[in-house]
């Protein structure tokens, strides 16, 4: 590359909203960040924050994903909008969260129009997350034609899973025909809390064994062996696992076919166990979010949400348990993620569960360690050191866009 790589803009699109942050890479800072909501719906929504200067517009222009990169860009060079930066040329580099690399992606890649033909290729296993990537990836290359455009995989960290790891017990043609296996979500967040732990055990990442449980409205619980991934909870869909907030997490497979015998369409299946499931389904209070399941369970007594923070909590620790014995050593169990980083009452449920495994935790450092303050929580008699270690899957995509264009 012949320019250097100094700001860095990362680009998380859905299909109606685009999230970013602008980092300068030299000292790993925020410069700008926000997001535009409602992108080719009426009233779109901007919100932006930098130097000091916030704003929230609505409505504003955002017809589609283009028109919203173009809002972001103009207001990053601004000057009564904060001036985070002079002109377009001041951004570097772009960094494209995108979904789904199937095993075609084990690494971060430049989006030349060959990757984007594999990502677009890629959208029959990742219908709803590809295509969306896919119009921000496209938008900003409209936008910011002269700049390398990076895609950072949710997949990617996953794809060193051994074959036990990630094949399933069904015909082999489905996995060589149709790509059927394990794939695994949230690398990012999984690899960024692994070098965080490494660095705070001070041993060489290529020998660290952890367990890292991002837990937040969508949650995996990862195996890490040897700092790569050697088992994770999500499947070759983020349906898989644990239970979530609206996402079911493991159920017999059967149960499908038995629905659709019933006469539930596909559609009605796949609505119900991905967005009216977990939680939402279980809590009886009408929410997915962890603060109104505690709430109702210890302010207004409900047995729903006691069950259901019991099966989720359950659900947790069958995988922490089992990667615990797959892997033989960990050198550390890894909380992150909405609720692994802020709600104190469910990871005292979780410990509290793990304690036959000789797991101790200090009480009021649980307590403490919340609203993105990472650190010990188990006891110095602990079998395994517990530890809440707060994500940035934003600077982890600046990192990995910084070092491919670096090399
Ligand atoms: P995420 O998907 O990682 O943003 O996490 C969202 C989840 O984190 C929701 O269930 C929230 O209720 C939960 N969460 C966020 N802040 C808190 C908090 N202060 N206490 C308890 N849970 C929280």
């Amino acid at each position: 590359m012949s320019k250097s790589i100094r700001n860095v803009l990362v680009v998380n699109a859905g299909s109606s909203s685009l999230k970013f942050m602008l980092f300068n890479m030299e000292t790993e800072t925020m410069l700008a960040k926000g997001q535009v909501e409602r992108i080719g719906i009426e009233n779109s929504l901007f919100t932006y924050e930098t130097n000091g200067f916030s704003e929230k517009k609505s409505p504003c222009e955002a017809p589609n994903h283009t028109a919203a990169i173009e809002l972001v860009c103009n207001a990053l060079i601004d000057a009564n909008k904060g001036g985070c930066l002079s002109s377009f040329d001041d951004i570097d580099a772009v960094g494209h969260r995108t979904v789904h690399g199937g095993e075609k992606f084990s690494a971060p890649a430049l989006l030349t129009d060959e990757v984007i033909a594999q990502i677009r290729d890629l959208i029959i296993l990742a219908p709803l997350h590809n295509p969306a990537s896919l119009q921000g990836i496209e938008g900003c290359k409209k936008v910011l034609p002269n700049v390398p455009h990076v895609g950072i995989f949710d997949t990617a960290f996953h794809q060193t899973m051994p074959e036990e790891s990630y094949r399933y017990g069904l015909p082999t043609a489905l996995y060589e025909k149709h790509g059927v296996r394990k794939y695994g979500f949230h690398g990012t967040s999984h690899k960024f809390v692994t070098q965080k732990a490494a660095e705070i055990l001070g041993k060489p990442l290529d020998e660290t064994n952890v367990i890292t449980c991002h837990l937040g409205n969508g949650s995996s619980i990862s195996a890490i062996k040897n700092g790569k991934c050697f088992d994770t909870s999500m499947g070759m869909t983020p349906l898989a696992g644990v239970m979530m907030g609206t996402r079911s997490g493991d159920f017999d497979p059967a149960i499908i076919l038995f629905l659709l015998k019933q006469g539930y369409t596909p559609e009605q299946i796949d609505a119900m166990v991905n967005k009216e499931a977990g939680v939402l389904a279980m809590a009886g209070n009408g929410s997915s979010d962890m603060r109104d399941l505690v709430a109702a369970r210890d302010e207004q007594g409900s047995k729903e949400a006691k069950l259901a923070m019991d099966r989720l909590v359950h659900s947790y620790t069958m995988y922490v348990g089992g990667y615990i014995a797959l892997l033989g050593r960990v050198d550390a169990i890894i909380m992150t993620g909405g609720i692994g980083e802020n709600s104190d009452k469910t990871r005292e449920a979780l410990l509290d569960r793990l304690a036959g495994l000789g797991i101790k935790y200090d009480h009021d450092k649980n307590v403490e360690l919340r609203f993105g303050k990472g650190g010990l929580l188990s006891t110095e008699d602990s079998t395994i050191p517990v530890y809440v270690v707060p994500t940035n899957e934003e600077l982890m995509i600046a990192r990995e866009t910084f070092e491919l264009l670096s090399k």
